[in-house]
């Protein structure tokens, strides 16, 4: 059978059940083999705190958060986020091709699903209600699916744009952090977070610096890309 490739579009012959390191046991191909060659799953020495691929304990980026905020993140990421894979996620999040969740969840499910146990709070970065309204879905809990009945979603709430853009930069930059909390209480226990990309940090860190102040014992995270 032939079929068009989830993110290139390209037709190309979707019979074989493939096996490789990506995914062992998966059924449908969504992806022509040119894009499938273009996944790099992250391995090797990484950084201690945001989980990039380096020769460095901590690399310069982690550094600079740590004298920002006094806490380090413990990150880990599963895919490198290059080209492709920028592709991937605009295809997913902007073009709004929700099948795409599933490229990814066997995978990320076989790497974090012990971590996802072992956390008292599994908390999936949220997006604000315009946002959801535009796009129709939160990319995050998409893509991590299997762990959906361990994810809290409405501790962790996002400000309104519009709330923002009434200040002006200053007190934007001061009032940057765009991430409250509601309900219940965190004290002392350990939170996990989840989102799709690490791009600069900032997010995660926002999100770990509210759930500290409010008492957290330990925060981690897990990216699909990094
Ligand atoms: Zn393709
Ligand atoms: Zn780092």
């Amino acid at each position: 059978m032939f079929n068009n490739c989830l993110v290139c579009d390209n037709l190309f012959n979707s019979d074989h059940h493939f096996s490789d390191l990506i995914w062992p046991n998966f059924k449908n191909n969504p992806l022509c083999q040119e894009c499938r060659n273009k996944i790099e799953l992250l391995s090797g020495e990484k950084c201690e705190d945001c989980g990039r691929v380096t020769s460095e304990k901590i690399c310069q980026d982690c550094l600079y958060w740590r004298k920002k905020f006094d806490f380090s993140l413990s990150n880990h990421s599963l895919i490198c986020y290059n080209d492709w894979m920028k592709k991937f996620m605009h295809q997913y999040k902007f073009v709004g091709d929700y099948r795409l969740r599933l490229v990814f969840l066997e995978k990320l499910s076989d790497k974090f699903k012990n971590t996802i146990i072992k956390s008292d709070f599994v908390i999936p970065i949220p997006i604000s209600k315009k946002t959801l309204q535009i796009r129709g879905f939160n990319q995050v809990t998409g893509l991590f699916d299997f762990a959906r009945s361990r994810m809290s979603t409405k501790i962790l709430q996002v400000k309104p744009k519009e709330q923002l853009s009434k200040l002006n930069r200053r007190q934007r930059l001061k009032k940057e952090n765009l991430f409250y909390l509601t309900g219940s209480s965190i004290e002392n226990k350990s939170v996990l977070l989840l989102d799709d990309v690490y791009t600069t940090g900032t997010t995660l860190h926002q999100t770990a610096a509210v759930l500290y102040e409010a008492g957290a014992k330990k925060v981690n995270s897990i990216t699909l890309a990094r």
